[in-house]
């Protein structure tokens, strides 16, 4: 996340090595191991992400409702990384909110990404992400000043931990986030951070 060259073997398993940056604690595996695009689709088309499944509502609710509680009405959302089903835009859009989506697989068309919005959501995403630092700065672009960005993602918690967690048994999971991380983040981007919950981060950025 900070291109520091500070960096250390992490772990290993029977398919990647996995390493961690000493600065700002991000764990990713070696370029070698990132997936290829057709791969990454292939993966993709075995989740079932539906709109209308009220297990899955419950689980976006948890970035969705900290945020609902924050903005104001109308306020324009984009959710970035949306997956093929976007349930958490249509959870929004039926709050009132004018949404957008944008998702590299999903729905390619960039167009979204050269406004500003409210809030941002990017759930279950950055752990695909292949190039964390630049995402990173794409995703704070995005959000107008004393906006909202809201991140889920599993942390990563230790080594030992590390060893048998099964999320980063999937290919396509190649970006592993800490608490330390975030809050390296927070303090280098002068964002506010609240953990909201083990896997919801929700920043604030600076007003003008
Ligand atoms: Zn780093």
């Amino acid at each position: 996340m900070c291109l520091e060259q500070r960096i250390e073997h992490y772990h290993r398993d029977k398919t990647r090595d996995y390493y961690q940056c000493q600065h700002c604690q991000l764990v990713f595996v070696a370029r070698a191991s990132l997936p290829a695009l057709s791969k990454e689709r292939a993966v993709y088309d075995c989740h079932q992400n539906d709109v209308h499944d009220s297990g899955y509502r419950r689980f976006l609710g948890r970035t969705a409702d900290p945020i609902l509680a924050r903005i104001a009405n109308k306020a324009e959302g984009l959710d970035f990384g949306c997956g093929p089903g976007p349930a958490l835009a249509a959870m929004f859009t039926e709050q009132g909110h004018p949404m957008a989506v944008y998702d590299p697989i999903f729905a390619a068309d960039r167009t979204p990404l050269a406004k500003q919005y409210d809030f941002v959501t990017c759930t279950e995403a950055i752990e695909h992400f292949h190039y964390p630092h630049k995402e990173w700065q794409t995703l704070l672009q995005l959000v107008r000043p004393g906006g909202w960005l809201a991140i889920m993602t599993k942390l990563v918690a230790n080594k030992e931990r590390f060893s048998t967690w099964h999320y980063k048994l999937d290919p396509t999971h190649v970006s592993f986030f800490s608490r330390s991380t975030f809050e390296y983040l927070a303090q280098r981007d002068q964002l506010t951070l609240e953990f909201i919950d083990s896997d919801v981060m929700l920043f604030q950025t600076p007003n003008d």
